[in-house]
């Protein structure tokens, strides 16, 4: 009986530990469910703008990982996995996801990336499309085109089935050929969210394009439609090197029979890098599917334990009346019984009893303490792998984001960065009404500069100026490079006529910098718009205001300075 004593308490201090070990494993999954937090919230900026459920769940997801509903953000990460897992199936959906001309190309080009044998037409369609459209001249062709692409995207999406997939395909397109917005207002009545792309509307959209390309088609416009449009993919592109070469080639002219190759290296371009996109698309997919089937095991091992457990407790209970009743049997027998004899072989016999008990609870204690152990070797090896997982994703990540927040020519902070940040100021801004001034610089007659002294000389400038600009600004402010030679300064806590200040100071150091280039001394001008942060405002609406105040400077002669009215 003593040796069972033992034995008793060895087991609990065995149960101990193992629910010691339990919660030992509940800290790491708390651990690991934080990095899951912090993948979920990269996540959410990789995978932005992808998929409109996927935006939905992930914001949900967002707010319910932020707030800690466990139970709920358990709930919703097999939701996401769907969604995610669900990404690459054509959509049904025939909305346009995100106005976004940037978005909305991608969107194009991962509707042609689809098909490969239609993507080369497509290719060779916008190619033309858009040549024919710089070239500003041929407006039958450009019919003709938009006709080729009409019956390309039928035949894509195949006749009856064209339900808003081929209008979601054109409206992108036409957003790239910088229409105006009553133009493109009718061109989306006609190819609509809801109906189908018939014919006759087509072609009406083809004439309507027509009319507005042949009111406007002068050489400048068509000059600026393509380097908007080179702008725009420039902003795709990020540091790709091949990208800037195809950017010197267009700045240092291109002529008219190089056009359509040098298109094409823009397509081949933005399809090399939607593919990098895919891939790092496709990875956090697998991550997320990973860490939900793993969410599930560790929810299955915690039930089972959980049951045994249970099992312990009621095997225990049956134990504890099982030896009660063997001592009063012992106890009955001891005053029963008058011979000795009789009585010590009845007692030993109901000790042995009582032992046996004891020995099968413990051995299905043992079982149990097994299967457990067992358990909790895989969970390790799981938890300790997703881990490995989540830290090479968060590298990854982490890298690709520091080279997408800063500009690969100046190293001032980027497009993408900007569009982040003024979002998050603004927000800022009407909770809590710290306010701040936002600046458009603009390099004056920029073009000269790359004209007179090629393109080379136009990227030291754009170097040069940006890292004198981060010269004048205070450590909480920011410097983005938004476009060609364009950029914005936000300057936290700071009122428009504290702004104007330092702006002032900002382009007089500026333009008496002794830029050189091949030993001749070059002028560096810029203007600016000024405006502070009014109620109400909206990433559009700060823009505008300051735009027009740049306006204003360029148009009152340069080099000079406005605050929006
Ligand atoms: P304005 O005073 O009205 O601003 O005239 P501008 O010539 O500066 O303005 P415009 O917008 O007509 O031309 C901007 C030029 O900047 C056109 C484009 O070739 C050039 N540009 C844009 N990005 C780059 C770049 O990365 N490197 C170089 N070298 N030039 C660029
Ligand atoms: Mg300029
Ligand atoms: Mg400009």
């Amino acid at each position: 009986m003593l040796h069972k004593v033992d034995q008793n308490t060895d087991w609990k201090s065995r149960y101990q530990d193992v629910l010691k070990d339990l919660e030992t494993r509940e800290q790491q999954w708390v651990q690991c469910e934080a990095l899951l937090r912090t993948a979920i919230s990269r996540l959410s900026i990789a995978g932005r703008g992808l998929d409109s459920g996927l935006d939905q769940q992930l914001r949900s997801i967002q707010e319910l990982s932020r707030d800690k509903h466990d139970e709920k953000l358990a709930a919703a990460l097999p939701k996401l996995a769907e969604i995610v897992a669900s990404l690459d199936s054509p959509k049904k959906d025939g909305k346009s996801r995100r106005s976004d001309p940037v978005m909305l190309m991608l969107e194009l080009l991962q509707n042609i990336h689809f098909n490969a044998t239609q993507r080369g037409q497509l290719k060779e369609i916008c190619s033309e499309l858009l040549i024919s459209v710089a070239n500003g001249h041929d407006r039958d062709s450009v019919s003709a085109y938009i006709q080729k692409l009409s019956a390309l995207i039928n035949e894509n999406f195949g006749g009856n089935n064209t339900r808003g997939t081929a209008s979601s395909s054109i409206l992108p397109l036409l957003q790239l050929l910088d229409l105006d917005e009553s133009t493109l207002e009718k061109a989306r009545a006609l190819t609509g969210d809801s109906g189908e792309v018939r014919e006759q509307d087509l072609n009406a959209l083809a004439s309507l394009i027509n009319s507005q390309i042949s009111s406007n088609s002068n050489g400048a416009q068509s000059d600026q439609m393509m380097t908007t449009l080179l702008e725009k993919l420039a902003l795709i592109q990020g540091a790709d090197s091949a990208t800037r070469e195809i950017q010197t080639r267009v700045h240092e002219g291109v002529e008219d029979e190089q056009w359509t190759d040098t298109l094409n290296d823009i397509v081949n371009s933005i399809s090399s890098s939607l593919k990098n996109l895919e891939q790092e698309k496709r990875e956090l997919e697998n991550f997320v599917v990973k860490v939900t089937e793993q969410l599930g095991d560790v929810t299955q091992a915690i039930n089972e334990d959980q049951k045994d457990q249970e099992s312990n407790y009621e095997d225990a209970k049956s134990l504890q009346s099982f030896v009660q009743e063997g001592i009063e049997l012992i106890q009955k027998n001891s005053q029963s019984s008058n011979d000795l004899q009789e009585l010590k072989s009845e007692i030993s016999k109901n000790i042995d009893d009582i032992g046996g008990g004891v020995d099968d609870f413990a051995e299905r204690f043992d079982e149990r303490h097994e299967a457990t152990a067992e358990r909790n070797l895989k969970l390790t090896e799981q938890l300790s792998q997703m881990e490995q997982e989540t830290q090479e994703l968060q590298v990854m990540l982490q890298e690709n984001r520091t080279k997408l927040l800063y500009d690969a020519l100046t190293g001032v902070y980027s497009r993408m960065a900007y569009d982040e940040r003024i979002q998050q100021e603004l927000a800022r801004w009407s909770r809590y009404e710290t306010l701040f001034s936002y600046v458009i610089l603009d390099i004056d007659h920029f073009k000269r500069i790359n004209d007179t002294y090629g393109h080379n000389a136009g990227d030291k400038a754009l170097k040069l100026v940006a890292q004198l600009m981060t010269t004048y600004v205070r450590q909480s402010d920011y410097v983005f490079r938004i476009g060609g030679e364009e950029f914005v300064l936000l300057l936290t806590s700071t009122a428009q006529d504290n702004a104007s200040k330092l702006v002032e100071k900002m382009r007089a150091g500026i333009a008496a910098s002794s830029f050189h280039f091949k030993g001749e001394p070059v002028t560096l001008t810029l203007s600016a718009g000024i405006t502070e942060t009014r109620d109400g405002d909206d990433v559009e609406s700060i823009y505008e205001r300051a735009d027009k105040a740049l306006y204003k400077a360029k148009n009152s002669g340069r080099d000079c300075q406005f605050i929006a009215d």
